[in-house]
């Protein structure tokens, strides 16, 4: 019998953490070496967000380097992970009768290997994604998530890569050492507390916390995957915070375990 796997939620802030030491790095593969081998990872990027839900399908997905204005040495990693059609099929079977595509052009975008590629570095572990529907509500994707449950009894590390509070605007480029906004930190402070008390309704509901909210999640793409995540706690599972911090004052990098 396989032991039932976590779900973990990473907040992956920028993009250099790949090629980076530092304490989120240095978090990530700890908790990687604690979860062990699963035998595959499925993960909802914030970076694959779209007017549907796919799931990528591919034997060999490619690293995509979706960004601009980075070293080129961050353009050169390669996170060659292995897919696995098996899942996909799987995956979009658990989530019927919701319309799944079974994708063959994504990959695995910056949201995942920038972290996996610390959290598991030998890059041998069968790695898939599953896309967020820009046009579905947060309600939906809470609900979503949770038809995925039984890929814990099967070995399968179910991931979230986005972040906490994510407000660009904000974030002040190449001072990681400033001290968060206040407003930040405060609702860094009341997600984790609705989290640790597994009082999920108030975090769907996000849009009605008010300013710090709103500032918070100015859009929702690196918030979904957290309810992507916490959509799967059962209810004598604990919830933990192995990883963190505050990148330029407006990006929680808290990272968020389930069992
Ligand atoms: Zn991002």
């Amino acid at each position: 019998m396989t032991t039932r796997m976590p779900a973990i939620f990473f907040g992956h802030g920028n993009p250099m953490n790949a090629i980076s030491d530092n304490a989120y790095s240095r978090g990530w593969a700890a908790v990687g070496a604690s979860v062990g081998r699963p035998e595959a990872v499925l993960c909802i990027s914030a970076h694959w967000y779209l007017p549907a839900t796919l799931v990528t399908a591919m034997p060999v997905p490619r690293t995509i380097h979706d960004f601009g204005g980075f070293p080129r040495q961050l353009f050169e990693v390669e996170y060659p992970a292995p897919g696995s059609p098996d899942l996909a099929r799987r995956v979009q079977a658990l989530l019927s009768p919701t319309q799944i595509g079974l994708d063959e052009r994504w990959g695995l975008d910056h949201g995942t290997w920038s972290v996996l590629c610390h959290v598991f570095p030998s890059a041998d572990i069968p790695v898939v994604q599953l896309s967020i529907d820009e046009t579905q509500p947060a309600a939906f994707h809470y609900e979503l998530a949770r038809r995925l449950a039984p890929l814990r009894d099967e070995g399968v590390l179910i991931v979230g890569s986005g972040n906490l509070v994510h407000n660009l605007h904000s974030y002040a480029w190449g001072q990681q050492r400033v001290e968060p906004y206040d407003w930040a930190a405060r609702f860094d402070q009341q997600a984790r507390a609705l989290l640790g008390a597994a009082d999920h309704a108030p975090l769907i509901a996000y849009q009605t916390l008010g300013r710090d909210a709103q500032l918070s999640i100015p859009t929702p793409d690196h918030y979904l995957p957290l309810l992507y995540v916490i959509a799967l706690q059962h209810e004598d599972e604990a919830v933990s915070f192995p990883v963190e911090g505050f990148d330029g004052g407006s990006i929680s990098m808290a990272a968020v375990r389930i069992g």
